[in-house]
């Protein structure tokens, strides 16, 4: 079986349309992944996650190594098992969230050491670590740690943090690399660092190169920059980084955010967005996003999209999850995110198609003219 492959069945401008080959399943791309932070996509089966059409899911050292613990997931028999999804798992290396989340953040060249947001226990997160707990998790695409700085730095405290990253992809590197039977079936990415800066991000590109990996991630965006800094930023960094492999934009994002950066060349996105807003009461839509607590909604018999075939959209009135919603229902927050993941699940599928018949350029005009209008 394949430890890891990836295929590119056509371009489109910038834009690849492939398949990932890993041994527990193939990921089509462009591809979203859902977000199951604490070994569970909110609100959702692992069976209704699948049934909206997702390869492959993410899920987060930082949370796990807190609760339920690494080592204990290990016991048990590994995350796939534990949160019964048999498909590829990503897992984040901790690195973006111990600096969001946690407290008493002390960053040395050897790594981090922190206070849990949980119960203000200290632990520490390094290459090393990081990986040790991904591979005790048994994720299928493991990511190298690294620091994701403030965005509105100045430029050198932006580069000496993109060089301490680079020298710990090379450890993260070295630490994969023994791990034994692990790193026989999964694979490692790199992530690029260097902010908004063309030049940083091309010396960062070229020192993962270097080390080599099996795809390269984009990270340190979508961190407050604003749509419009992102896309500049993406004109340049994925032809930076080795044309025949994935390229992930980390922790992005809205439906607009994806057609802009998949017509930019990048292959694999994670995103909150899709269930947290399906808990907050938002609908994603063709039409653009809905307020499922306006009370406009109140007595419409429509389902939420009518080009929609999920579950939600073709039991359930907009009137009764508007009911749901004002009500604190929980089955409001099950069925918009179901509907929510089938929506994005639906998009990837329409920009593979897109690129695969040549009429990206089209299908992006059409989709941003329907989704703006509403
Ligand atoms: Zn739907």
């Amino acid at each position: 079986m394949t430890r890891f492959g990836f295929t590119i069945h056509a371009t489109d401008g910038k834009a690849r349309t492939g398949t990932i080959a890993m041994r527990r399943g193939e990921i089509r791309t462009p591809a979203f992944m859902p977000v199951g932070t604490a070994a569970t996509v909110k609100a959702m089966k692992p069976e209704g996650v699948r049934a909206a059409g997702a390869d492959i899911i993410l899920g987060n050292t930082y949370h796990l190594m807190l609760r339920p613990g690494a080592e204990r997931v290990a016991r048990l028999g590994g995350l796939h098992r534990f949160m019964n999804w048999d498909r590829p798992i990503l897992t984040d290396s901790g690195g973006y969230q111990v600096m969001s989340l946690s407290e008493l953040r002390k960053i040395t060249e050897e790594g981090v050491t922190f206070a849990s947001h949980l119960d203000g226990s200290r632990h520490m997160l390094s290459p090393e670590r990081s990986m040790e707990i991904q591979r005790l998790l048994g994720s299928d695409i493991v990511m190298a740690f690294d620091e994701c700085p403030k965005i509105d730095q100045p430029r050198d405290v932006i580069a000496k943090s993109m060089e301490m990253s680079m020298r710990w992809a090379q450890r993260s590197r070295d630490a994969f690399d023994a791990g034994g039977e692990h790193a026989e079936g999964a694979a490692l990415f790199g992530i690029q660092q260097g902010a908004l800066d063309e030049g940083l991000r091309n010396e960062s590109a070229d020192a993962l190169s270097a080390i080599g990996f099996d795809g390269y991630a984009i990270g340190g965006l979508a961190v407050g920059e604003g749509q419009e800094a992102m896309f500049a930023t993406l004109d340049f960094a994925p032809g930076q980084l080795p044309q025949d492999r994935p390229r992930y934009l980390m922790g992005v994002g809205k439906p607009d955010d994806i057609v802009g950066a998949v017509e930019r060349g990048v292959d694999m996105f994670d995103c909150v967005l899709p269930t947290r807003s399906g808990r907050n009461g938002q609908a994603f839509t063709w039409a653009g996003p809905l307020n499922m607590r306006n009370a406009r909604h109140a007595e419409d018999t429509a389902p939420l999209d009518e080009r929609c075939p999920c579950p939600t959209c073709t039991t359930y009135s907009r009137a009764y999850i508007h009911h749901l919603t004002k009500s604190g229902e929980m089955l409001g927050a099950m069925l918009m995110t179901e509907h929510n993941l089938w929506f994005y699940q639906q998009l990837m599928q329409a920009l593979r198609d897109a690129i695969a018949a040549g009429t990206l350029a089209e299908f992006a005009r059409g989709f941003r003219s329907d989704y703006f209008r509403g």
